[in-house]
């Protein structure tokens, strides 16, 4: 009792941590449930931050496929990390450093290197404690390097599963050594069964039973569902899963993730967190130009269509958009600016293989390739892009669309009938996308894993050209992942030809951005960097608006 006492009064400015857990089963919004929480935060005046923990023995989401895992989303400094990270960076709109990622695999590799180099002063290494606290020491620093007075600590899996449990541990271990400074919030799924048309809380009381086992508490419930939950399941979660009935958190489906944080703080969420914490802030968020920007996206009515033509999207019978929500979210930003509703069709390049009629493509405003990797659909990318130039429809290409843009100008314009990338044919004649320098060792060693040029670089941007008008700036930093980039040798003939390279490295060595002259067509434009990354809900990217300006005005 004693002990409590003295660390409550030094609490006063004490760091807070807020971990949420899954509850039932995964993919029912803990990524966006944290984004909200953090947000929420934020909007009461907290400096807020967030984190999230990937339990993959992979060092990073790099190297995993995104069929598998979702997009790869590269911060700033260059790590790549889970989509969880873009949605914590759209929400609070603030750049996020590496510290505030972390897989199972780095969290080893750490404590591993750290006795390699005598860092444990020769004792006995083991799992349990030297895994959870190597987990607290990366949270702990991830609040201190955002000068952050709440941490919001985003658990990848669910409770119960084996993969999760050490840094359940992590959690048990911190909330044992300051308990007034932690919460926990389990998002849950409470289940309508057709058969039974009733809502159900029992895997709900189980998944927070698990918890207890594992020696944490809950704090607080979002209660996931089809439907809004009703008083009576709010008083049987919490009478058995020992929660105040204000800490059981209504949590429907609803059409759009930007309403969550309107909804949570109809429900109280971030007062009860406040009360929890005993955080002093603001009486009430102030989500006034989060709102406006809701309200906004609700009232476009004149459509905007918009082709994006992945290659990503294949689960067994099922299609995943996920590979692609930063660029999903920049388009839908963009329009929503424009007073424009978006409508976004995602069509798999091979498709265009098997016999897919281009021709279908007129019924777009504008066409998207996005980034890529490998052979797979590459022809069909290419078969999209020579129509698309040709029949005029408004283009915008990313990393590999923008590679494959000139790769197809090459081919079709400069009669280079053997051009190539280095990515899928190393041997052909005209490799006019080759390999940067700084990649034939890395690839030569087979060193392939956070490898690439990654992260936020600057290009220049000349005069008079589609990006310097979107960007009104003369340069700009924006984030990279790629090892293949447009062959110096081939520069001077693209741009005879007419390709303008409008962004190029301060040393003019790499092209960084590609387009048109609208001379010749309404919106053509590639970029190397990744603009998606970057793009937030209340400050939408100058790239992408122009592409869906031109898009919309080509109609
Ligand atoms: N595969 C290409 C490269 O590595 C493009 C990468 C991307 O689209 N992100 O350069």
């Amino acid at each position: 009792m004693t002990k409590k006492k003295s660390i409550s009064t030094k609490s006063k400015k004490a760091t807070k941590y807020i971990f949420v857990v899954g509850g039932v089963m995964s993919g029912v919004g803990k990524g966006i449930t944290s984004s909200s929480i953090a947000k929420l935060l934020q909007a009461r005046g907290l400096k807020v931050t967030a984190i999230k923990i990937d339990p993959y023995i992979n060092v990073d989401a790099g190297t995993m496929n995104p069929t598998e895992h979702g997009e790869c989303f590269v911060l700033k400094d260059g790590l790549e990390t889970d989509q969880d990270m873009g949605n914590y960076e759209r929400f609070l709109d603030v750049d996020l450093p590496s510290i505030n990622y972390m897989t199972t695999g780095s969290v080893y590799q750490s404590v591993i290197q750290r006795e390699r180099n005598l860092g444990y002063g020769g004792r006995n290494v083991q799992v349990v404690p030297d895994i959870p606290e190597e987990a607290i020491r990366r949270i702990k620093l991830a609040g201190k390097t955002a000068g952050a007075d709440v941490v919001l600590v985003e658990i990848g899996g669910t409770v119960g599963e084996y993969e999760n449990i050490l840094f359940i541990e992590a959690v048990r271990m911190m909330k044992s050594d300051s308990p007034q400074d932690i919460g926990v919030v389990m998002v849950s799924y409470l289940p309508v069964p057709g058969s039974i048309g009733e809502m159900k809380t029992k895997p709900t009381q189980h998944a927070v039973r698990t918890l207890g086992s594992s020696g944490v508490a809950v704090d607080i419930i979002i209660a996931r569902s089809p439907e809004a939950i009703d008083k009576k399941r709010k008083e049987k979660l919490a009478r058995f899963c020992n929660v105040n009935l204000e800490d059981v958190i209504s949590a429907p489906d609803v059409s759009s993730i930007y309403d969550i944080p309107i909804l949570f703080e109809k429900e109280n969420l971030s007062e009860r967190l406040c009360r929890r914490l005993n955080l002093s802030c603001q009486k009430s968020s102030d989500l006034n130009k989060w709102k406006q920007f809701v309200a906004k996206s609700k009232k476009v009515k004149t459509p905007v269509k918009i082709a994006v033509i992945g290659k990503y999207f294949s689960s067994g019978d099922f299609v995943l958009s996920d590979v692609y929500i930063s660029v999903l979210e920049a388009i839908k930003y963009s329009a929503y600016a424009l007073g424009l509703k978006p409508e976004i069709t995602y069509l798999s390049s091979v498709d265009f293989e098997k016999g897919k009629k281009l021709s279908d493509l007129n019924k777009f405003d504008g066409v998207l390739v996005p980034g890529g990797f490998g052979k797979t659909g590459i022809q069909g990318k290419l078969k999209v892009i020579e129509y698309v130039r040709k029949n005029k429809i408004p283009y915008f290409g990313i990393c590999y669309g923008m590679q494959l843009a000139v790769l197809e100008y090459a081919k079709n314009v400069l009669k280079l009938k053997n051009a190539s990338t280095e990515e899928i044919d190393p041997k052909a004649k005209d490799l006019v996308i080759g390999v940067m320098d700084d990649q034939k060792e890395k690839i030569a060693k087979g060193d392939m894993g956070g490898s690439m040029r990654l992260g936020q670089y600057p290009a220049r941007l000349e005069k008079g050209t589609i990006a310097k008008k979107s960007y009104k700036s003369d340069e700009v930093l924006e984030r990279h992942r790629h090892r293949f980039e447009v062959n110096p040798e081939y520069i001077r003939s693209l741009e005879e030809a007419g390709v303008v390279f409008s962004g190029k490295s301060p040393d003019g060595r790499l092209m960084e951005i590609m387009e048109l002259p609208r001379e010749v067509h309404p919106y053509f434009v590639g970029t190397q960097f990744h603009p998606e990354l970057q793009a937030r809900p209340l400050q939408p990217h100058p790239l992408f608006t122009s592409f869906i300006k031109s898009a919309y005005e080509s109609k």
